[in-house]
């Protein structure tokens, strides 16, 4: 599969815990303009700790 994304694949990316355990769909996302860090989150509330840190990839 082709990587889809203009930035680098080591892009700093959030995911929440969900996600990352495919138990729930991404449902938001968001791609900040500052510091063009990625979000891709289920679109419930998280603690701090529901969010990873991961790279684009
Ligand atoms: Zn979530």
């Amino acid at each position: 599969m082709e990587f889809p994304f203009y930035d680098s694949p080591d892009t700093a990316t959030i995911i929440c815990c969900h996600i990352l355990k495919r138990q729930a769909p991404i449902l938001y996302v968001s791609h900040d303009e500052d510091d063009e860090m990625w979000q891709f989150l289920c679109g419930e509330t998280h603690e701090t700790d529901e969010a990873k840190l991961v790279s684009l990839k």
